[in-house]
């Protein structure tokens, strides 16, 4: 029953996420901190769903006491605090938010477009170290310039949307075929995009094709006097090669949210590192405007990670749904109200992937009419979710000690 189900929240978790949980009805321990691992141990032996942000470590360690853990939550973007092999082969499914953000980022891009183009970095210091510096050379309107996206995913696309509202043109290049919304156009080539732009800003993900998908040759492309953003990840970009581009005065300007090599915490880190050897050079640079990785830092995204894996949490406890989770093979089935339904049992059972468990599960489920069934597998994983009817309640303990008797088995959970 869903009043049994505990879920401890750590590291002042937004509340949108225990107002969904405590709808619920689960029995809700939050803490504004994270807990240091003596205290961890204590508390996730005796809970079914944990929700933690980025400093809450889920060690191997911890996790072996997690013996009634069925789901993480991180609300926030990166799950590396957690051993997300290990969980997995505990049968602990992992979810994060990847995209709660992405209109927070697209806003601030549109943000840099015009401070780019009317210099306003460089009046703002000017004006905060005493000097009144009125100019309007090469100083612009963006109506009618051209905004050349790289990646028109989640936040590229909507970046394109707000851009047109503004009377930019857009111009989009991606690996995908992608429809265009608005009136923007998808471009064959990333060099046509780079030759057509005034302002190429880059929402590709990390990957080993995206490393220094900007360099030499790639601003050599470029119009003069362009301008390049960059807010998607730090690798994206040969910083040297940025660097020196601006310098020639190819370039107009640029701006950075993100960097190869990032502070784990606030404070000079990013100067100290010397894995950013360039680091002095670009900030005595003209008109480039270096944020700290705040492209998604907002109180509205906060509430929208709340409610995105607070939602995701819910759906894989009340039914099993693994969509969206990094961990896990992706399966679903239309919730079952189970109220109406009776005779019915949902299972969702997890296994190791190797050749032949369906056969035996399906060998015990086949007693009973099989109304629906998904399985999907990943890696040495797989989940299956069946929902049966026909079964009597005095019949549901057999059907569960069969299943656990199944030799692959990794985790079973019966909803009825
Ligand atoms: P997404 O997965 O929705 O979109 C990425 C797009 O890039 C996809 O359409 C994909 O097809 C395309 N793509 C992949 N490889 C490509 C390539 N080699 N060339 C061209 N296109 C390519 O991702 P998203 O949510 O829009 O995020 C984009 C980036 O922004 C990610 O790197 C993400 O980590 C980053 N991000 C940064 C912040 C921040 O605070 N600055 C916040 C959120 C996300």
């Amino acid at each position: 029953a869903t009043e049994d189900i505990k879920v401890l929240l750590l590291e002042n978790v937004n509340q949108t996420a225990i107002d969904i949980f405590t709808e619920q009805g689960y029995q809700v321990e939050f803490h504004k901190t994270s807990l240091g691992e003596e205290a961890l141990i204590e508390k996730i032996s005796k809970v079914h769903a944990i929700g933690i942000r980025s400093k809450t470590k889920l060690t191997e360690k911890v996790l072996a006491h997690a013996k009634n853990l069925v789901v993480i939550g991180c609300f926030c973007i990166g799950t590396n605090q957690v051993n997300l092999e290990y969980a997995a082969s505990k049968g602990i499914a992992v979810f994060n938010s990847p995209f709660s953000n992405s209109r927070s980022v697209a806003e601030l891009i549109i943000c840099e477009v015009i401070a780019l183009a009317r210099q306003l970095g460089d009046r703002s210091i000017e004006l905060h170290t005493g000097t009144w510096n009125k100019v309007s050379a090469k100083c612009w309107e963006v109506r009618g310039k051209t905004l050349g996206i790289v990646g028109y995913g989640h936040i590229g696309s909507q970046l394109s949307v707000l851009a047109e509202s503004l009377g930019l043109n857009v111009l989009y290049y991606d690996v995908n075929m992608i429809m265009s919304l608005g009136n923007s156009k998808q471009v064959a080539t990333l060099n046509e995009l780079l030759s057509k732009s005034d302002f190429v800003t880059l929402h590709v993900p990390e990957t080993a094709e995206t490393k220094n998908i900007l360099s030499t040759p790639q601003f050599a492309a470029m119009k003069d006097g362009a301008y390049v953003l960059n807010a998607s990840r730090g690798t994206v970009i040969d910083i040297p090669a940025l660097i020196a581009a601006l310098k020639s005065g190819k370039l107009a300007g640029a701006a950075l949210d993100v960097y190869p090599h990032e502070p784990a915490k606030n404070g000079a880190e990013l100067f100290t590192n010397e894995l950013n050897p360039w680091i002095s050079e670009l900030v005595s640079l003209r008109n480039v405007i270096l944020t700290p990785h705040i492209g998604g830092s907002t109180e509205e995204a906060q509430s929208a990670i709340g409610v995105e894996v607070g939602t995701s949490l819910t759906k894989y406890i009340n039914e099993g749904a693994s969509t969206g989770s990094v961990n896990f093979p992706e399966v679903s089935l239309r919730a079952l109200d189970l109220e109406k339904e009776r005779n019915t049992v949902r299972v969702l059972y997890l296994h190791q992937n190797v050749p032949g468990v369906l056969k035996t599960v399906n060998n015990i489920l086949g007693n009973y009419n099989i109304d629906k069934q998904f399985s999907d597998s990943q890696g040495d994983i797989a989940y299956l979710i069946a929902d049966i009817s026909g079964i009597n309640n005095d019949e549901i303990q057999s059907l569960h000690d069969q299943l656990s008797d199944t030799p692959y088995k990794i985790s079973i959970r019966l909803l009825y």
